[in-house]
């Protein structure tokens, strides 16, 4: 992008026109707050009740300010956020909801923290305003993230967040078509960081999230984290095939101590036998698996590493690195 802006603000839209106005009054106000050039990216993820009838026009009325990205049908709000950071031209990128729950008056504080040199600011819900269930999910989830990226963050699923240039880069050239963006971020962050926001009730609208949809996405962060279950395969296998054995020495010495007609002719030995073969079976899935595990990391492509400075390079040799981008 040869236009660089200091603040780009990603919002996904599924059927938020209830909440649209505001929105877009809030959130530019906010931007303004944090005294930078700015634009408030709105991505329409196939909303059907008129919101991008209103993105449309609120890009029009806000000639760059508003930048609209329609998406042709539903994506997925992950989807939608990467398809907004494609677009996006701010040195900092902040994601939010459109649903108004955590007010984009926290936006300045969030810009005042990457400033303070973060490449990620999450936040931290206070009071968290959801059902009982959702926040039990959620706190499941967060140890998972926080044991598999390392970093050590309390919400992985609050959205409003804020990423420095390189590490949406970074996504950006990941090619998985599943993905959770705050445990990506964190993948390719080095100085990261939390800061608490409020929260509240959805003003209008429903939670596009149905159980469903849920548990699709707790999919979707799983395996965007680890490819581990797969190695529980064999564990599994291992932990058979060694039962089987066991039962098979024990069952011999049992035999030899009160003869042939204690073990039932047999039957126990074919237990001990079919224990042990069904784990060998386990352990050659678990030995696929961890085939499959590889193609799959090859096929997201991820990069491998990020060079954040080259220095004394001969100039001419090479012009700039990826990474330079906006700076
Ligand atoms: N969203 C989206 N596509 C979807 C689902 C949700 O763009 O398929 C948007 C939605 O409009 C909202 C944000 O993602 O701006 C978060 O959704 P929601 O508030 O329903 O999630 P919850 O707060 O219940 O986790
Ligand atoms: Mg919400």
């Amino acid at each position: 992008m040869d236009t660089c802006l200091g603040l780009s603000v990603v919002v996904p839209v599924l059927n938020e026109i209830a909440s649209l106005d505001e929105l877009i009054r809030r959130s530019l106000r906010a931007c303004k707050d944090t005294g930078r050039s700015h634009e408030l990216i709105l991505v329409d993820d196939g909303s059907t009740d008129g919101s991008s009838e209103k993105i449309l026009a609120a890009a029009e009325a806000h000639r760059g300010g508003v930048v609209g990205v329609i998406l042709n049908r539903n994506y997925g709000q992950h989807a939608a956020v990467m398809a907004g950071f494609d677009v996006s031209r701010g040195r900092l990128v902040v994601t939010l909801d459109a649903d108004l729950q955590n007010p984009p008056e926290e936006i300045p504080r969030l810009v005042a923290k990457m400033d303070a040199g973060f490449d990620v600011v999450g936040t931290v819900r206070v009071p968290r305003r959801d059902t009982l269930f959702r926040r039990l999910a959620s706190r499941t989830v967060n140890a998972a993230a926080r044991r598999s990226t390392g970093v050590d963050m309390h919400d992985y699923g609050c959205m409003l967040r804020g990423y420095s240039r390189a590490v949406v880069d970074a996504m950006l050239r990941c090619r998985e078509r599943s993905t959770f963006i705050p445990v990506l971020a964190n993948t390719f962050a080095k100085r990261t960081t939390e800061i608490e926001v409020r929260h509240n009730n959805r003003p209008g609208g429903d939670s596009k999230y149905s159980l469903w949809r849920l548990v699709n996405l707790q999919f979707d962060l799983l395996t965007s984290m680890t490819t581990a279950p797969l190695r529980f395969l064999s564990a599994i296998g291992v932990c058979l095939s060694g039962a089987g054995l066991a039962l098979g020495f024990l069952l011999m010495g049992l035999r030899l101590l009160h003869g042939p007609e204690w073990a039932v002719q047999g039957v126990f030995t074919l237990f001990a036998a079919l224990f042990f073969f069904v784990g060998a079976q386990f352990v050659a899935m678990g030995l696929m698996g961890e085939y499959i595990g590889r193609i799959y990391e090859d096929v997201r492509a991820r990069p491998r590493y990020f060079v954040e400075r080259i220095v004394g390079l001969e100039p001419g040799l090479r012009e700039s690195s990826d990474l330079q981008g906006c700076t």
